[in-house]
């Protein structure tokens, strides 16, 4: 670490900050936040980050999230104070409750690192490839971190320079559960869901579908979240308080590589646990799999064939790669799943780019010029089997017209991955960091949510 006087700007990353039992990194988060408030008078340098890494991790417990925190300083003693309370906190969080813990890691770096190089590949190649802990330990020497704790280091370290200006976001803002009410049922007004969603814009996204009157809003488990609210206009995220009936313990209102599309980069090697796109040549047609998922094979540029896996789960994603067929050219988006026995690798696909539509027709014999029969073969000639005709022997080509058109196309709305950017988003971007942000903007105790924008109102009801 290096000593400075004035006033700095410090990263402070965690990963890996939950145990079998419960827990979220998120959530640890959300109270290192609240601690530090009550410590200290802080200065945040810019939204708490979520950031979502390759969703082909295997070592992930849920959505393999890791967060940020960016914050300015007084002075080198003011970091050091920080990187204390998040290392009692985190250890208090997991080791404490004598539970076997996976690996919580935490990273802290002075300065701009969202400019910094070696932080930014770290985190591209987080997002769509696995990470050796020997480039982490290069690259953190490289940056001077301060770094605490086991595999969770290598999610903090790449979540260091995520969110850099110039770089797409969402936002979410979570309500979490008081501790005594982890594992019991959740309390939400579904028909709540229904009204407050009519009524905002569509910049909110992945929070209920309308049609299928679906929440996705809220996770199943035992961990800390009570729900999570996600869009492009935080001004709005509040609107959903409307439907809880359980008194959060805190609100946070995290900014999020979430539904960005960052790990969609393309992808020349064949291997698990890699993601990205790949471009191809379709080489079958579909075959429908156990459980109706479909399969479909692919020839990219160079010849390497891959099996392309669309799950059932996917709706209207694998409904269209049923209508694909040989010479159609494609771009899928998704990752590569665990070898397989068939050693042929399989890759998974969230988003479908169909790019062309190639003419599939049948070869047959004409039709009889005089009756409109269809002629069949007779030795060397065409005979007509119901006058007779003959003519000599050719065939004909015939086009079957195909329903499918260029389109991308992807799952559902809440079967979404985390890190899928649907067909219709427009992600903003920050010009510059840092920004301006209040404390009261981003975290909250008890039922109501921060308020960032207070002008917007969310109607009657
Ligand atoms: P939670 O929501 O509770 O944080 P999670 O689904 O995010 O759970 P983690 O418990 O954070 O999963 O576990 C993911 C583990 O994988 C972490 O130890 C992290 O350091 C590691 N990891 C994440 N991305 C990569 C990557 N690209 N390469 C190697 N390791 C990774």
């Amino acid at each position: 670490m290096t000593f400075y006087m004035k006033k700095t700007i410090i990263s402070i990353s965690f990963d890996d900050i939950d145990y079998p039992m419960g827990g979220c990194t998120t959530h640890l988060t959300g109270l290192f936040l609240i601690e530090l408030m009550k410590r200290k008078r802080i200065e945040l340098a810019d939204y708490p980050g979520l950031v979502r890494l390759n969703p082909a991790i295997p070592w992930k417990t849920r959505g393999n999230a890791a967060t940020l925190v960016r914050l300015v300083v007084n002075s080198y003693d003011d970091s050091e104070d920080i990187f204390e309370i998040a290392k009692s906190l985190v250890t208090q969080y997991c080791y404490e409750r004598k539970e076997t813990q996976k690996g919580p890691g935490i990273v802290m770096v002075v300065g701009k690192a969202w400019e910094d190089p070696h932080l930014r590949i770290v985190y591209r190649r987080a997002v769509h490839d696995v990470v050796t802990k020997d480039l982490i330990e290069k690259v953190l020497d490289k940056v001077k971190a301060k770094k605490w704790g086991n595999r969770g280091v290598i999610g903090a370290t790449a979540a260091l320079a995520a969110l850099a200006p110039g770089d797409p976001y969402t936002f979410e803002l979570i309500a979490y559960r008081k501790p005594e009410l982890w594992g019991t049922k959740r309390c939400l007004y579904f028909d709540a869901f229904w009204r407050v969603e009519a009524k905002l814009p569509p910049c909110v996204f992945n929070n209920y579908d309308i049609l299928k009157r679906k929440v996705s809003a809220a996770p199943q488990g035992p961990d800390p979240i009570l729900a999570g609210f996600r869009g492009t206009c935080p001004g709005y995220l509040k609107c959903y308080k409307e439907v809880l009936c359980e008194e959060p313990h805190f609100w946070l209102l995290y900014r999020t590589n979430q539904h960005t599309d960052q790990y969609n980069i393309p992808t020349f090697s064949f291997r698990p646990y890699k993601s990205g796109s790949i471009k191809g040549t379709v080489i079958s047609d579909p075959l429908i799999l156990q459980g109706s998922h479909v399969l479909v094979r692919l020839m990219d540029k160079r010849g390497r064939k891959v099996n392309v896996l669309f799950f059932r789960e996917t709706g209207p994603l694998k409904e269209t790669a049923m209508h694909l067929r040989s010479g159609d050219e494609i771009e899928v988006v998704g990752s590569f799943r665990p070898f397989s026995s068939s050693k042929e690798p399989v890759f998974a696909a969230d988003k479908l780019h169909i790019m062309f539509v190639s003419r599939t027709s049948l070869i047959k014999n004409p039709r009889c010029p005089r009756c409109g029969a269809r002629m069949e073969s007779d030795g060397k000639m065409l005979r007509c089997p119901r006058c007779g005709f003959k003519l000599p022997k050719h065939k004909i080509v015939m086009d079957i017209p195909r329903t499918l058109k260029p389109v991308t196309i992807t799952a559902e709305e809440g079967q979404w991955r985390h890190l899928l950017m649907p067909t219709f988003l427009y992600t903003p971007r920050l010009i510059k960091l840092p920004i301006k942000i209040n404390n009261n903007q981003i975290v909250s105790l008890g039922f109501n949510p921060p308020v960032i924008d207070p002008s917007i109102s969310c109607g009657e009801h």
